[in-house]
C-alpha cells in the first residue's frame, strides 16, 4: 500500500508543480501587456505635447507676420504724414502712427512671451524623447526576459508532463480515477499529507484512531473532513512531499 500512495504523492507533486508553472506563465505576458500600455500612454502625452509645440511655433510665425504688418502700415502712415498741409489732418495721422505703434509694442512683448514658451516646450519634447527611448529599451529588454523565461518554463513543463505521464502508467487504473475524480472537485488537491494528526490541506485534526491507522499505512485512508486521500507526511520519505 505505502508503494501506491508514494506513487499518488508523485502524482499530486507532478500537478502541482504543473499548475504553479501554468499560474506562473501568465505572469509574463501580463506584464508585457502593462509596459505596453504605459508606453501607449505616455507615446500619446508625448504627442500632445508635440502638437502643442507646433501650435506656439505656428502662433509665433502668425505674430511675427502681424509685426511686420504694422510695420509697413507704420512706412505709409509716415509717408502719408509728410505729404499732409493741414494741421488737424496732421494731429490725426500722427495719432494713428501712434496707435499702430503701441499695438506693433504689444504685438513684440506677445512675440517674446511666446518665443520663450517655445523653448520651454522643445526642451520638454527633447526631454520625452529620451525618456520615450529609455522605456522602449526597458520594454525591449523585459519582453526579450519574459520570452526567455517562457521558453524555460515550457521546457520544465515538458519534463513534468511526461513524468506525470509515466506515473499515470504504473498507478492503479482505480486509484487514478479516484485521484482525478478528488482532485477536480478538490481544488487540484486529490490526496494531502497529515502532519501533528492535522490534515494539511483543510487543517482538521484526524481522529486519534484513524491517525493511529494512518501512521501504521496499511490502507489508503482519507480525511473525515475534507474526503481528500491523505498519507503520513512526517514519514521519513513523504517529508519533502507535503503541500
Ligand atoms: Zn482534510
Amino acid at each position: 500500500m505505502k508503494e501506491k500512495i508514494d506513487l499518488l504523492v508523485q502524482l499530486q507533486e507532478c500537478d502541482n508543480e504543473i499548475g504553479l508553472i501554468l499560474n506562473r506563465k501568465k505572469e509574463g505576458p501580463l506584464k508585457i501587456r502593462e509596459l505596453q500600455e504605459r508606453l501607449n500612454t505616455l507615446k500619446e502625452k508625448f504627442q500632445e505635447d508635440n502638437s502643442r509645440l507646433q501650435a506656439l511655433k505656428k502662433e509665433r510665425l502668425n505674430l511675427e507676420q502681424d509685426v511686420q504688418d504694422f510695420e509697413n502700415k507704420l512706412e505709409k502712415s509716415n509717408i502719408k504724414l509728410s505729404n499732409i498741409k493741414s494741421n488737424k489732418e496732421y494731429q490725426a495721422a500722427l495719432n494713428e502712427i501712434e496707435e499702430l505703434k503701441k499695438a506693433k509694442f504689444q504685438t513684440e512683448d506677445r512675440v517674446l512671451q511666446v518665443m520663450e514658451s517655445v523653448e520651454e516646450m522643445e526642451s520638454i519634447c527633447r526631454g520625452n524623447k529620451d525618456k520615450e527611448r529609455e522605456l522602449e529599451g526597458t520594454f525591449e529588454s523585459t519582453k526579450a526576459e519574459v520570452e526567455e523565461e517562457l521558453a524555460k518554463m515550457d521546457r520544465k513543463l515538458e519534463e513534468v508532463e511526461a513524468t506525470r505521464a509515466r506515473l499515470s502508467q504504473v498507478i492503479d487504473g482505480e486509484l487514478l480515477s479516484r485521484y482525478a475524480f478528488l482532485k477536480e472537485r478538490k481544488n487540484g488537491h486529490a490526496i494531502s499529507a497529515v502532519i501533528d494528526g492535522v490534515c494539511q490541506a483543510c487543517h482538521m485534526n484526524i481522529p486519534p484512531q484513524r491517525y493511529n491507522d494512518l501512521i501504521r499505512g496499511n490502507a489508503l485512508l482519507t480525511c473525515p473532513n475534507c474526503s481528500r486521500m491523505i498519507y503520513w507526511g512526517e514519514e521519513s520519505s513523504f517529508k519533502k512531499a507535503t503541500m
